[in-house]
């Protein structure tokens, strides 16, 4: 069961990914991938013409979902997957956490055109496949363009960070709400990329554990955004916890990309697949 090909994290343009559903979904059959699942960032707009599309393939697919959720002052990021994608509790939520967006945009260009950029909210919005979801991603893009940094990577080192141009602090929901939501639609609650956050051990500890008094239940381990030290580090994590353990490329774009869809590491033996609960 852990050698399933399955990759349950990545975007279509609904949030900032640049492929559409129905053709990530060709891409991931392409790729050898057997359990598929979009991930929009707090948007379930593409879920069903994500399943319809991984049917007409014949490959197998979970709705799922990656929320926006403030904790201790940081941005993290919880995936569901398994879910009920219109079960009214997680519409409303999301709803609510992708408001306050477009003004978080034109705070974010306000920034920029004080250092000398003009015009970045109407060009990150040529990038945004759904107005609602304009995200920072978006003006990275709008960056490149401009050859202000030579890709979204180097964009995310000197701009749209904490203590650069572009960085506007926004409270998203928390962490009991996402994981509540998920839940509430009969799904499950994975916290994502946990290697990303620059968070104290202690810190990832107090994560950890209000994450799983939550009802959370997965941890990602095997993911894009990982070192393959990493793929170890949280190996153990998952096993210390008794969290059950996914993987997913987190994949946006062919160039963006470091890690296409499918073409991660399998799963490591010792580890509960989050899917042995689907
Ligand atoms: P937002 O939800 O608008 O704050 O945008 C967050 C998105 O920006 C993430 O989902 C990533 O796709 C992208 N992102 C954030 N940090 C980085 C980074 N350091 N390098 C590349 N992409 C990043
Ligand atoms: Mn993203
Ligand atoms: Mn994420
Ligand atoms: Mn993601």
């Amino acid at each position: 069961m852990n050698s399933i090909n399955a990759d349950l994290h990545c975007h279509s343009v609904l949030s900032d990914g640049t492929l559409t559903p129905e053709d990530l979904a060709i891409r991931a059959h392409q790729n050898g991938v057997q359990l598929w699942s979009l991930t929009d960032h707090d948007v379930i707009g593409g879920q069903h013409r994500a399943r319809e599309a991984a049917k007409t393939l014949g490959m197998k697919y979970t709705s799922g979902v990656e929320i926006s959720v403030s904790w201790m002052r940081q941005t993290i990021h919880i995936v569901g997957i398994g879910l009920n994608p219109d079960h009214p509790e997680l519409v409303e939520g999301l709803r609510k956490t992708r408001d306050g967006r477009t003004a978080r945009g034109k705070e974010i260009a306000r920034q920029l055109a004080a250092v000398g950029i003009a015009g970045a909210y109407e060009g990150a919005l040529t990038y945004a496949g759904n107005p609602e979801l304009l995200s920072r991603t978006h003006f990275a893009r709008f960056l490149v363009e401009k050859n202000i940094s030579r890709s979204t990577d180097d964009v995310f080192k000197n701009y749209l960070i904490e203590g650069k141009p572009g960085y506007i602090g926004h409270v998203w929901a928390s962490l009991k709400e996402s994981v509540d939501w998920i839940k509430s639609a009969g799904g499950v609650a994975i916290i994502a990329h946990p290697g990303r956050y620059r968070l104290t051990e202690l810190q990832k500890h107090e994560l950890f554990i209000a994450f799983k008094d939550a009802g959370g239940l997965g941890i990602e381990v095997i993911t894009g955004s990982h070192t393959p030290h990493q793929y170890e580090e949280y190996a153990k994590i998952a096993l210390q916890y008794g969290f059950y353990a996914s993987r997913g490329s987190d994949f946006h774009d062919p160039a963006e990309s470091y890690i296409d869809l499918g073409k991660l590491p399998h799963l490591p033996p010792s580890l509960q697949p989050v899917w042995s609960l689907l």
